[in-house]
């Protein structure tokens, strides 16, 4: 009997934990037919996407090859789909060569996620959106430095060793904290003064952590505060240019280098790709993550709108959701296979009932909320814990 092809569009953190839940719950198998797994993704590796400010400060590798993932009866193809003719079952795909393909599916994942959102082009600075942009942040603020300790002018000095990070999330409280602390080193280094290092973090709300309880918000503001980090409130960057970061309250800063960190939107691929949008521009899915009107077709993670049907509650776009997504996918497939009930989506009770945030080597911030009791740990532990869910959602672990 022919194999069953199951093609997974998308090795991100949704993709890699739908391949092992789908691998692991059908065991490779289906009413006799062997199930061959077909990894699509556009790079050339799995891009550790929550570690994306590592490049930008340490110059860290995060790209993990595809050959750690493609054990026994998985295939990986690098190409970059185009759209999904779900009547006649196939992708369109461009290969790595520029070739145009097709590959036909008997079940499809779409996990094609998210890209982080960019400013206007004359709104200047560079936006941490990918490996190569974060290399070019790293190089900018490194020859910052160099020319700072040529620099015989102390305002253009301190003006060299600024950096802006615009919003605050969590990837702009990371990003913020590994620049302070790489800055730092590399000032020592170069026989600069470490005072004159400055790292602002422009947060347009007016905490820290708004999700959670106040004064998880003031303490992690005070262990930003330890790293170098200075956090701006009810700021947001307006536009840089020639060095000047100016804010929306009308205040300047001088700065060598502005970095943006403005949060997520889905994937503007799909908008091409035939399969059924919200206007924001996420996959419309049911309860058991089915794309509707496509016979065979789900998707999860970033790209995908998830609502629990019995509170309304829409998943957000984290790595965390995607990988309890992925999990549940494994026995929806494996359910919808065998003709049974699938189970359905549920949300967690509360997004925000942990929260951890790495902050530098050895360095880290993690609340929790249990039995109404607010829990806060910063320093090693909460750092151990976070490199953990780091190597969990790459499934280094
Ligand atoms: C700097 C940063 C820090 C973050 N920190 C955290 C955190 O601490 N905790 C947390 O929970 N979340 C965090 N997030 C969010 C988290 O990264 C995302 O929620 C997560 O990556 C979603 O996984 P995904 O697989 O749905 O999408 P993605 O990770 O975006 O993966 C999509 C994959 O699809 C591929 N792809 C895209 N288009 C195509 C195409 N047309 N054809 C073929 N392949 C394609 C991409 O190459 C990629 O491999 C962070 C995000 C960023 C940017």
């Amino acid at each position: 009997m022919n194999d069953m092809t199951c093609i997974i569009i998308g090795g991100g953190h949704a993709g890699l934990g739908v391949l092992k839940a789908i691998k692991e719950t059908t065991r490779g198998m289906t009413k006799g037919r062997r199930i061959r797994f077909v990894l699509f993704d556009k790079q050339p590796g799995h891009v550790r996407k929550v570690m994306m400010f590592r490049p930008a400060t340490s110059g860290e590798e995060i790209i993990v090859p595809w050959t750690h993932y493609c054990s026994e009866g998985v295939e990986f193809v690098q190409g970059t789909v185009t759209s999904v003719e779900s009547g006649e079952k196939r992708i369109r795909y461009t290969d790595a060569q520029g070739n145009e393909a097709r590959f036909r599916y008997d079940l499809l994942v779409v996990a094609v996620g998210s890209i982080v959102r960019r400013p206007d082009p004359d709104q200047g600075g560079i936006a941490l959106t990918d490996p190569q942009a974060a290399a070019g942040i790293r190089e900018r603020w490194r020859a910052n430095l160099q020319k700072a300790a040529g620099e015989t002018n102390p305002e253009e000095r301190k003006r060299l060793m600024t950096i802006a990070v615009a919003g605050a999330g969590i990837s702009g409280v990371e990003t913020s904290a590994e620049l302070a602390l790489a800055m730092r080193k590399e000032a020592a280094a170069l026989g600069l003064s470490l005072s004159d290092t400055s790292v602002y973090l422009l947060n347009a709300q007016e905490r820290l952590f708004t999700g959670g309880p106040e004064k998880a918000g003031r303490k992690l503001e005070q262990t930003l505060s330890e790293c170098g980090v200075t956090v701006l409130h009810n700021r947001k960057v307006m536009r840089e240019e020639a060095g000047v970061v100016t804010l929306s309250n009308g205040d300047c800063l001088d700065v060598g280098l502005c970095v943006w960190t403005i949060g997520l939107i889905p994937n503007p691929a799909l908008r091409s790709m035939g399969l059924p949008l919200t206007p924001e521009g996420q996959v419309l899915v049911d309860e058991c993550y089915r794309v509707q009107g496509s016979p065979g077709v789900y998707s999860i993670g970033d790209c995908a709108r998830i609502v629990d049907p019995k509170t309304g509650k829409v998943d957000q776009m984290t790595c965390f959701e995607a990988g309890i997504q992925g999990n549940r996918l494994g026995k929806i497939v494996m359910a919808d296979l065998e003709g049974r009930p699938a189970p359905i989506h549920k949300a967690l009770k509360n997004n925000m009932d942990a929260f951890n945030i790495g902050l530098g080597e050895n360095r880290g911030f993690l609340w929790a909320r249990k039995w109404g009791l607010d829990f806060i740990i910063t320093g090693k532990l909460a750092w151990k814990a976070k490199k953990l869910v780091w190597d969990y959602a790459s499934l280094l672990r």
